[in-house]
């Protein structure tokens, strides 16, 4: 697929991480619960990968909670902490422009008797910290908002909001699916509390990722899938090794530098008449352009056979104007003239 470019949606598994992959599939397949010597060997691999992960993000391999990916990673953060608070409900800060799974979490807390506030972003998809500190209340629990948008490829404040949150002794969770080895993220340095990470966004396999939960050990986070005591009792289910073991390879072997060359792509998208959303805080590898017209969009479209989104692949299957998109004040005929370039990620070096 060599004119795929929507590597924000997902990115094919590397022939590294493949080979990594592989053993635990068949020849090596014994449950890492049991006590025999394959068991301890898949749960001493299981740990090692913990490590890798946890290392990418300055943190301790306790708290990597593997999950099914970054929805339920972003699921368990927020009703984990909201489910402390049944009784009582509680208040909840996050973003209107967050991943759908984060906004319908949210929604169905709403409906339970929580109360969500939704900071809007400005023109560039940017979350002031200011905002963030007025919308604080005395049964303020959490802050949930994203490090990088799906959509805008906006770069988030987060270590500002981390400082608000501990400043008011609110718990902040980032859904950092879309920044996990792109961006330096150090979960101390940064005050995170919990962080979403995913597979398939760095060259893993999906139905992988993980949330980083602090002190997990002693966190009072409400588990929702209730198990056999796995991952500390935070997610049950059989550990998935093979693909454990390929979210810690996809760390290991993410690349620096990737072939397509992110200024190449720029100068060829502006022969055409349009522009570029999300402000100058931006990862490279997103671009979202608004077309000028209609005949822009059909002659970019006729010079390259490319396979882009329209919005994020989650807002393809509806045919309304993304989220996104009308909360950075969009027309609803400018986000039909709006598409999503994604490039092949890789790690940046800002220091
Ligand atoms: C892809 C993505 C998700 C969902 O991740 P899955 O692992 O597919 O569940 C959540 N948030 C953001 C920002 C994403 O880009």
């Amino acid at each position: 697929m060599n004119n795929y470019y929507d590597y924000a949606a997902s990115t094919p598994v590397s022939d590294a991480v493949f080979k990594k992959m592989f053993p635990w599939l068949n020849e090596s397949f014994a449950n890492p619960s049991a006590a025999h010597v394959e068991g301890i060997k898949a749960s001493d691999a299981i740990q090692e990968a913990r490590e890798v992960i946890a290392d990418e993000i300055g943190a301790m391999p306790s708290e990597i909670i593997f999950t099914s990916g970054a929805s339920e990673a972003n699921n368990l953060a927020i009703k984990g902490v909201a489910f402390q608070f049944l009784n009582e409900k509680c208040h909840i800060i996050t973003s209107s422009i967050e991943h759908k799974c984060v906004l319908n979490t949210c929604d169905f807390l709403e409906k339970l008797g929580f109360e969500v506030t939704y900071i809007q972003p400005n023109r560039d998809g940017l979350i002031s910290p200011n905002e963030v500190k007025k919308a604080i209340q005395e049964n303020t629990k959490l802050i949930s908002i994203h490090h990088v948008n799906n959509e805008l490829g906006t770069i988030q404040p987060i270590s500002e909001f981390g400082e608000i949150a501990i400043e008011h002794g609110i718990l902040f969770h980032t859904d950092a699916a879309q920044s996990f080895c792109k961006l330096n993220i150090d979960v101390d340095d940064m005050d995170i509390d919990f962080l979403s990470l995913s597979g398939h966004k760095i060259y893993g396999p999906k139905g992988i990722g993980a949330l980083y939960v602090r002190d997990a050990r002693d966190s009072e986070l409400v588990p929702l899938i209730h198990g056999g005591g796995q991952e500390l009792g935070l997610r049950g289910g059989t550990s998935p090794t093979p693909l454990i073991i390929g979210l810690a390879a996809a760390v290991q072997y993410f690349p620096e530098n990737t072939a397509d060359s992110v200024e190449v792509f720029q100068d060829k998208l502006f022969q055409y008449s349009c522009v570029r959303n999300g402000g100058n805080e931006v990862l490279p590898t997103i671009l979202n352009i608004t077309f000028s017209s209609l005949e822009d969009v059909k002659k970019f479209k006729v010079d390259n056979e490319w396979l882009i989104s329209q919005g994020s692949a989650c807002n393809a299957m509806s045919n309304v104007a993304s989220h996104v998109l009308s909360n950075i004040g969009l027309s609803e005929e400018e986000a039909r003239l709006t598409y999503r370039i994604s490039l092949p990620p890789f790690r940046l070096i800002i220091d």
